[in-house]
């Protein structure tokens, strides 16, 4: 093992950058030359298929069958021209990432001879044997089928040698078993809800899209180390490790200058993520050593999920390019910052019209108002159902450690918003003021915000940004589907009551501009106590939230709770995004995910422990008693020895620590395992297990720092973070 590390050093040391060369100059010539986009279809079908995909992909219409034939025939065209042998249905079973099953299109005929077909049954539809994927006890053994269906409002593109369609995933029962399908039926629910509502600025907008623009960050390693630490490449983190004694103190990471191992892993990255269709625009150093970031120009919500997960599986294969591996772990190191998936949220119709930034006239102010003050609105009422969406085993490192949005969900709005709705909530808009005229005299002014706004506050988990929100506290490893099927699902659940609210008092014969904003000013009132414009990493918040009645649930297993209450249950069964039977299994997958991953970390923990950290530490040790041995037996007297006595002593003090807390830590475990129930189980996980970490990583750490340098079997902090 301690020659694994200084192989790796070593190996490090004689790495070369690999030389990255653009297609071609102009990106446009290359861009999205790997997907059967719009432009293609135009090429390789009839008139009639492709108007009947583009009505597909803007109404949501379904596909004919003869359609879809045709729509086969084109792909399989076209991905023969590009070299492609197979194709797949590509999916987001509740694992996290992405399945794929490969079949050729070669298909003998019989006679010696064959061809390659691609039918529109294969297009429309897969049943992958898929009795091994999480579902919460949906699918009992004996019904294992499980299918998958063309989704043709996400493009599909080549990786490799192989056309992947993308799906999505459910049981024989039709239950969702992925993350694609929840979501669009609550991106779909937020269209219809949003559309009702912006009708009554604007009779032409008959679709509402929502928006999405996801900013990954994420740290590189080289593979050698990273090969090097059993922790990291079995639980995505480092399991001990004492810190660096240069970290990121300094804040001299931050937007740095880009090492050139780095810069050119960037660019291979940026080209392939080009090259299907992934608008990747923004690079840059994170504030952790090692830590960088990526953003794409936001795209509809569902082609920009789609994009992130295919782009996480491209940063781990082009890294390997490049002897680098990527750590998506929310806290891959303690001790310096973590990573989060930045999630910037907006609505916007087919008219162009982005609803969440404000306008010029007071007509468009209105407008703005009614959708920001209804997202508010929502959050306040499920703040708990966003928390659950972004709880997982490494996000709870994350959330409240001071360097990420707290556990506590509140809207950061900035003064100038702020002051727009307090303005409203003290103004007095029904009785009298029933007037043109005065009524908008009293909607303020609402200043075009500055897009690169300075009043920026990064330490709150939902904050408005000028013409979108930033859910920040999505862990960089997640899924965004889960949080975001959740935020379009209650903003549209808010915008249909609104609705309803509305058309009351328009029924009572009350002015359209008065009714809204009648109703907007409740919703200011109603939705206060969620905002909040101060540190969001201060002790002072975490008390405050509590007397304002806002939660704080620190840790996943309680978080996960709310999915299965009541309240949500209505509404997850009135949206129709989950059925109750398909919110249970996804619980019970969360919950099981979360103690499985907590398994495996116990399991390392002891691994390493008992097998690398005490044998490296007790022969050095050794080593010392023999030195000892030594001076005595040519006559010196103790003061020769004393330091070496005194480290002997504290080796054999945290080597009886750490070894007797991996013990218990076990036999902890032996009690959690046989717990059956899935949230007991998960708690057990949480408190009776978990709890032993931070005492053997404590230990563990002060026996690196005793241990002599080349006897360390590890590859240390300052290795995996500051050597490229
Ligand atoms: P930051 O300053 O927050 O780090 P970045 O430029 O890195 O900003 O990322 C901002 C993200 O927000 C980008 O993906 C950008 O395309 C996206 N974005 C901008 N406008 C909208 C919008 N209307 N809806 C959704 N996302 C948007
Ligand atoms: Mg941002």
């Amino acid at each position: 093992m301690s020659n694994l590390r200084f192989q790796a050093l070593n190996a490090v040391l004689t790495r070369s950058v690999p030389e990255v060369t653009l297609p071609s100059p102009k990106i446009s010539d290359f861009f999205g030359c790997n997907v059967f986009d719009r432009r293609k279809m135009k090429d390789y079908l009839s008139k009639e298929a492709f108007q009947s995909v583009t009505d597909s992909v803007i109404l949501g219409e379904r596909i004919e069958r003869e359609i879809a034939e045709q729509v086969a025939s084109a792909m399989k065209a076209w991905a023969i021209s590009q070299g492609v042998t197979h194709y797949t249905h590509w999916f987001q079973p509740l694992t996290g990432s992405t399945a794929e099953k490969h079949d050729s299109f070669f298909e003998p005929s019989g006679d010696g001879l064959g061809l390659e077909k691609f039918t529109g049954d294969a297009l429309a539809q897969q049943e992958p044997d898929a009795s091994s994927f999480p579902n919460g006890g949906i699918r009992s053994t004996f019904e294992a089928r499980g299918y998958t269906a063309w989704d043709p409002s996400s493009p599909a593109f080549i990786m490799g040698k192989t056309l992947c369609i993308p799906t999505v995933f459910v049981s024989y029962t039709g239950e969702a078993l992925d993350n694609k399908a929840p979501l669009l039926k609550a991106v779909s629910a937020l269209d219809k809800a949003a559309v009702g509502v912006a009708q009554y600025f604007d009779k032409s907008i008959e679709k509402v899209n929502a928006s999405l623009g996801i900013e990954q960050e994420y740290f590189l390693v080289d593979l050698a180390l990273f090969n090097a630490r059993p922790d990291l490449y079995l639980t995505g983190r480092t399991l001990f490790g004492h810190m660096s004694a240069k970290n990121q103190q300094l804040e001299d990471h931050y937007f740095g200058s880009i090492p050139g191992r780095v810069l050119a892993f960037m660019q291979d990255l940026e080209i392939e993520s080009l090259k299907l269709g992934i608008p990747l625009k923004t690079r840059h150093n994170e504030v952790a050593p090692s830590q960088f970031e990526c953003a794409p120009i936001y795209e509809e919500i569902n082609l920009a999920i789609d994009h992130n997960q295919l782009l996480m599986d491209l940063m781990d294969k082009v890294a390997l390019r490049h002897n680098f591996k990527v750590l998506l772990h929310e806290k891959p190191f303690a001790g310096v910052n973590g990573s989060g998936k930045h999630n910037n949220w907006s609505m916007i119709t087919n008219t162009g019209k982005n609803l969440l930034s404000p306008g010029k006239t007071p007509k468009n102010n209105l407008m703005f108002l009614t959708f920001f003050v209804n997202t508010i609105k929502a959050v306040h009422e499920h703040a708990d159902l966003l928390r659950a969406s972004i709880a997982s085993v490494s996000n709870d490192h994350r959330l409240g450690a001071n360097e990420a949005p707290p556990a506590i969900i509140s809207i950061f709005l900035g003064s100038q918003l702020s002051n727009v709705l307090d303005e409203i909530e003290t103004s007095r808009i029904t009785g009298k003021m029933k007037q043109e005229p005065t009524l908008w005299t009293n909607i303020p002014k609402i200043p075009q915000i500055l897009l690169d706004n300075t009043d920026r506050n990064r330490t709150s988990p939902f904050a408005f940004t000028g013409n979108k929100f930033e859910l920040r506290a999505v862990g960089s490893s997640a899924n965004s589907a889960a949080p975001m099927t959740i935020l379009n699902l209650i903003v549209a659940e808010q915008l249909t009551k609104f609705k309803v609210e509305v058309d009351k008092l328009l029924k009572k014969g009350e002015k359209k501009d008065v009714a809204l904003m009648t109703v907007i000013k409740k919703y200011i009132k109603e939705s206060k106590s969620i905002r909040f414009e101060g540190n969001g990493y201060s002790d002072e918040w975490a008390e405050e939230a509590e007397k304002r009645g806002l939660s704080n649930i620190k840790t996943t297993p309680k978080a996960l709770d709310v999915l299965v209450d009541e309240k949500s249950t209505r509404l997850f069964e009135d949206t129709g995004v989950f059925s109750t039977r398909e919110i249970h299994a996804r619980h019970e997958i969360l919950l099981e995910n979360y103690f499985k991953k907590l398994q495996i970390e116990a399991r390392v923990m002891g691994e390493l422990v008992n097998n690398v950290i005490i044998p490296a530490s007790v022969s050095y040790q050794t080593s010392l008693i023999e030195n000892v041995k030594g001076l005595k037996e040519i006559g010196l007297q103790e003061d020769a020895y004393t330091a070496q006595l005194d480290i002997i002593k504290k080796l054999s003090y945290h080597i009886n620590i750490v070894r007797s807390n991996v013990l218990e830590m076990v036999n902890e475990r032996k009690k959690a395992n046989v717990i059956e129930d899935a949230r007991e189980k998960a708690v057990a996980y949480d408190e009776k297990v978990k709890s032993y970490f931070e005492t053997i990583r404590y230990n563990v750490d002060k026996l690196e720092r005793l241990v002599a340098d080349d006897k360390w079997p590890l590859p240390k902090f300052r290795e995996l973070l500051f050597i490229k």
